[in-house]
């Protein structure tokens, strides 16, 4: 065995740079530390409904929310399992890959869909659902799916809009929004927006490892989903969300074993976005990510080759940003970065053209959760040494661009 080691100047903390699952606060690490309660004790229940509370309360919901013990994908089959039937038709609004895996969990169990896909690079432009629900004559569809920051572009859609589309119409679908990517991130108004469910899950901006998945249904949708009469034809009693909504012990809110230690985990973060307050959460995401745009515009400038993904700032998340590195393999960028800086960047997912090399010219950086400038700031300066490294051309300073945003943004803040 050689004795040889080999140098690697990444010593120290690791950071998690991809969309998810995301950085885990300390404070979180610590309340999972501690022996697991007894699930048929009082403090696993009084934590439980905290943490219910919490969600709806963050969502600005008087709905209520439903816990799985799941990732993401699961709570996209619980949404569907409980508000439609085989071949009831509904609307799917896709802006990127998660809105399309989506669609192919709605036909596996045998929902019709209308597909309004717009594509990697822009965000639904609610007409079009306007345009589809007038068509609608007999009110087919049941529901209209769609994502609210679709992970893979980095594209945010304009909920509200989307409600009043369906409100000029007169039409009784019910509104399902998938923020998995955007929750603990970016604003969400469930209730003053009209979205009847929400879905989200622990491990992006809920800074909590993944296994959390939310259901938040507001009382128009817990209405709708009793009506419909054949249960039996739900695709599995675990995902029935009416035991854990009315459940006649601790038991039915889980469907079996509370997720114990998580649950302490997820109640510290929300512990966390309180202290920290709604509004400043928000603000706060919207400055980190302004941060890496004014970077990697700077980056791209002059002959560089960085490209932001979304062009139209409106139409950006502020919890991931896609960028291209156009004729370039960033593969091996991403593998020094981590390598050697500690950092880890999130491939590109759904971008297949040629121009794009396969998508070996996607990256994307995840801003999500806890983060701030200096760990945001040692992502972009990584990022600006790794194009060094690699021979891809850019124009120096990006991470002074992301500098000076920030203080003029701070700046603005206190008048
Ligand atoms: C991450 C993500 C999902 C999938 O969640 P998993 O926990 O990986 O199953 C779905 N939708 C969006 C918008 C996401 O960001």
């Amino acid at each position: 065995m050689s004795t040889k080691k080999i140098f690697k100047l990444a010593y120290g903390r690791e950071h998690l740079a991809i969309p998810g699952p995301s950085n885990i606060p300390q404070r979180v690490l610590q309340a999972m530390n501690r022996p697991a309660p007894n699930i048929y004790g009082k403090e696993i229940e009084v934590v439980t409904e905290k943490v219910r509370e919490g969600i709806s309360k963050f969502a600005n919901t008087n709905g209520k929310t439903v816990i799985y013990v799941s990732n993401g994908h699961g709570v996209w089959e619980a949404a569907l399992a409980n508000l439609f039937r085989p071949s009831d038709k509904v609307l799917l609004c896709s802006t990127g890959h998660f809105g399309q895996s989506w669609g192919i969990i709605a036909k596996r169990l045998r929902l019709e869909l209308t597909h309004l896909d717009v594509g990697f690079n822009s965000i639904i432009d609610p007409n079009q659902i306007e345009k589809i629900l007038k068509n609608d004559k007999s009110k087919k569809i049941k529901g209209i799916l769609a994502v609210h920051t679709d992970t893979s572009s980095s594209s945010r859609n304009k909920i509200q809009e989307f409600r009043e589309a369906i409100d000029v119409t007169k039409h009784p679908a019910i509104l399902v929004v998938d923020a998995i990517a955007s929750f603990g991130c970016e604003r969400i108004e469930m209730d003053p927006w009209g979205v009847d469910v929400l879905i989200t899950a622990s491990q992006k901006g809920l800074m909590t490892p993944p296994g959390l998945a939310y259901c938040i249904v507001n009382e128009h949708a817990q209405d709708y989903s009793k009506t419909l009469n054949n249960k039996d034809e739900i695709t599995s009693p675990y995902w029935d969300w009416e035991p854990r909504l009315n459940p006649s012990r601790f038991y039915d809110i889980f469907s079996g074993t509370a997720p114990t230690n998580l649950l302490f985990g997820q109640l510290e973060a929300l512990n966390m976005l309180i202290e920290e307050g709604r509004e400043n959460v928000f603000n706060r995401h919207e400055i980190l990510s302004g941060m890496v745009w004014a970077c990697i515009d700077h980056l791209g400038s002059d002959g560089g080759a960085l490209s932001l993904n979304i062009k139209n700032k409106k139409h950006r998340s502020n919890a991931v940003t896609t960028i291209f590195s156009k004729g370039f393999d960033f593969g091996k960028v991403r593998e020094w970065i981590s390598e050697q800086g500690g950092v880890d960047l999130g491939v590109g997912i759904g971008f297949s053209s040629r121009e794009l090399l396969e998508g070996r010219s996607v990256f994307r950086i995840g801003h999500m959760g806890y983060l701030n400038p200096h760990m945001i700031l040692g992502v972009l300066s990584l990022l600006e040494a790794g194009l060094e490294k690699e021979n891809i051309p850019f124009t120096p300073g990006g991470v002074n661009a992301a500098t000076e945003l920030m203080v003029k943004k701070l700046r603005s803040k206190k008048n």
